[in-house]
């Protein structure tokens, strides 16, 4: 992507903050341009000043109620769910394992499209409930507990906590609802089942396996009042930027602790590479 630039002018008017502070935050040190012109003018990327203004912003709305809306998979899960659970299908294949996961890959760089990417990895195997059964149990172990306590923390201040997956409800919903999530706040797609009770597909009417899918589920979940204060999507991939980028809310947080993706990294205005570093983010809120 090509980086553009605003001058001072622009950067000061976008921010909503005088030339002089500007010209004060470059001698500082605290916001530096990224360009000197020929003639002496100072340069800056609009993606740095975008992240400027998210980072002022979240400085007025600690202490507020707000909306959370966290991605699951490589976010509070610690892996890719629907590979796993295809990789259980498949058994021994490494071969084919590996393609389940460069699909999988795509679809998060945004690639291929959700929709290619979840019926490309479901045709690969026939998934059964024991296998399902038998992830979850795996999964309650693999958690992070201080994942955990973050989400009970946040509700616990009266935070509006939200799960919004590509992943599938059948395996999330059990998962998550074991560790006292609540049911209704978690978003994710349904799989479709045949005559043995076996996966064979997924809902392709739900939001969630089209593109911009997590824009359109937390746009339903806005239009019907579901939300408060700010509002700000914490995930890994590509598809977790899109409500941000779509301008549907105010903050997005790049996950890169069990995944970095380069677009997000790129993009989100707050990008966190360890717990550690999430937990920093949201302490001013707990
Ligand atoms: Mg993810």
């Amino acid at each position: 992507m090509k980086e553009e630039y605003w001058s001072i002018n622009q950067a000061s008017e976008y921010l909503g903050k005088s030339i002089i502070t500007l010209r004060r935050w470059d001698e500082s040190g605290d916001l530096t341009p990224d360009q000197i012109t020929d003639g002496g003018h100072r340069r800056y990327s609009i993606s740095q000043i975008k992240k400027r203004r998210v980072q002022l912003e979240l400085k007025k709305v600690q202490n507020k109620k707000h909306t959370f809306f966290f991605d699951f998979d490589s976010c509070l899960y610690p892996g890719e769910s629907l590979e796993e659970i295809i990789e259980k299908a498949i058994g021994d294949n490494p071969k084919k394992i590996q393609k389940i996961y460069d699909i999988g890959r795509q679809g998060m760089e945004g690639k291929i499209t959700i929709t290619q990417s979840l019926s490309q990895r479901l045709e690969t195997a026939t998934i059964t409930q024991s296998e399902i059964n038998q992830w979850i149990e795996e999964a309650k172990t693999k958690i992070d507990p201080k994942i955990i306590k973050l989400l009970s923390q946040l509700q616990a201040q009266e935070h509006l906590v939200y799960i919004v997956s590509g992943g599938f409800t059948e395996w999330i919903t059990p998962l998550m609802t074991s560790f006292g999530f609540l049911k209704d706040h978690i978003y994710a797609n349904k799989c479709t089942f045949d005559q043995q009770g076996n996966i064979n597909g997924f809902l392709s009417s739900n939001p969630l396996s089209q593109d911009h899918g997590k824009s359109k589920t937390i746009q339903s979940i806005i239009n019907a009042g579901g939300t408060q204060g700010w509002r700000c999507m914490i995930g890994d991939g590509a598809t977790d930027l899109q409500p941000f980028t779509d301008h549907i809310i105010e903050c997005m947080v790049g996950i890169g602790i069990y995944q970095q993706r380069g677009s997000v990294q790129e993009q989100a205005p707050i990008y966190c590479q360890s717990l550690d570093e999430l937990q920093i983010f949201f302490e001013p809120f707990i």
